[in-house]
């Protein structure tokens, strides 16, 4: 598992040694920018992915200016290139656990074992879909969670929001700016335990309320064509908003001893504005650390931890050197 990757074009540099200034933990988005920002100021750096990024389900990446449409595995494999081009070294492999001394020692799940002074984790997020069936079949495809990734997508066909979690009233309404054909499935939510001021909300959006638990998603010729009550009824819909519960990859953090904060979208680890966390030498960076981000802003924040470490590396070998 632990060839090397993103070196399709370039040689990776190698350094004929375990131990490198920063690891990162994690090859999307946020973990590949950090790289390059780390590869471009000459920092012996390793990235270390186990090659599930969140959007995988997703034909394409909307949003991020420039590459709007591309397919997310295109992006980065591109990000692998750049990367490596700077010397920077990739391995498809999993870190499964992380200790502190002077220093971090990562053990990969090949058995592996690489040290540096520096760590970022940028492991991503879990999403946990509801037990409807269809939804996971369909997830990224028409079952979604996020209008600013797909709504454009869909436009104005027949929506359906599964309410599984308390932002999805939010969600119904805010997909009306993507399509005035809007129902809420309550699911097994009773129609009773909706706010009067929710029910005011979703009907001056003129989003339709259907109460009943959801049986399953209706898919012909590989197309989401309709929501099947437990009382059998057929509600046709195109496209079907869900609000996954958004589990970010904390693992390695908590065994470091990271300190967690309560979210709106639930716990996450407590970094500064350069997603420096609670544990000396330790960021954390992209959905690892902030749920609702997407590929644009996990890219910058990986930027923004790897501008900081460089930042503290030197300074911190030139006071060594002071002191001497
Ligand atoms: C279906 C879907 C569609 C989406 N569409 C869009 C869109 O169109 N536009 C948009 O901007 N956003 C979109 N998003 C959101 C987007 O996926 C995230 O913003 C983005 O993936 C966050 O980047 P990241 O680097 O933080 O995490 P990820 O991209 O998830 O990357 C994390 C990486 O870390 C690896 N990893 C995890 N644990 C370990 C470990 N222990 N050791 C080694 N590697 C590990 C994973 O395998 C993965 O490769 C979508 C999300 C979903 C679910």
């Amino acid at each position: 598992m632990t060839e090397k990757y993103g070196t399709e074009r370039y040689g990776t540099q190698t350094y004929g040694t375990e131990t490198y200034e920063v690891i990162v933990i994690g090859g999307g988005a946020a973990g590949l920018s950090a790289a390059l920002v780390l590869g471009r100021a000459r920092r012996r750096t390793l990235v270390v992915d186990a090659g599930e990024p969140r959007n995988a389900p997703a034909a394409h990446m909307q949003g991020y200016l420039s590459r709007d449409g591309m397919p997310p595995a295109e992006f980065l494999a591109v990000g692998r290139e750049e990367v490596a081009s700077y010397g920077v070294e990739l391995v498809h492999d999993q870190a499964v656990d992380v200790t502190r001394r002077e220093d971090f020692a990562v053990e990969l799940a090949s058995g592996r074992t690489v040290r540096a002074r520096r760590l970022i984790v940028a492991t991503g997020l879990a999403d946990e879909l509801p037990p409807v069936p269809g939804v996971a079949e369909r997830f990224g495809r028409d079952v979604l969670h996020c209008p600013y990734c797909h709504g454009w997508e869909v436009r104005d066909l027949p929506f359906g929001v599964i309410l599984t979690s308390p932002m999805s009233v939010h969600q119904a309404l805010l997909v009306t700016q993507w399509s005035k054909d809007v129902t809420l499935f309550p699911h097994t939510t009773a129609e009773a335990d909706l706010s009067d001021e929710d029910l005011r909300r979703l009907a001056a959006a003129g989003v339709h309320v259907v109460p009943g638990e959801v049986a399953e998603l209706v898919v012909e010729d590989d197309r989401l064509t309709g929501v099947r009550l437990a009382d059998g009824t057929v509600h046709a819909r195109s496209a079907v908003f869900v609000a996954p519960r958004l589990v970010p990859r904390t693992a390695l953090l908590e065994r470091l001893g990271a300190e967690m904060k309560e979210t709106p979208f639930g716990m996450a680890p407590a970094v500064d504005e350069t997603g420096r966390t609670t544990v000396p030498g330790v960021w954390a960076a992209g959905n690892a650390t902030l749920m609702t981000q997407q590929v644009v802003h996990a890219a910058g924040d990986g930027y923004k931890a790897a501008g900081t470490i460089n930042n503290e590396l030197v300074m911190e070998d030139i006071e060594a050197a002071v002191r001497v």
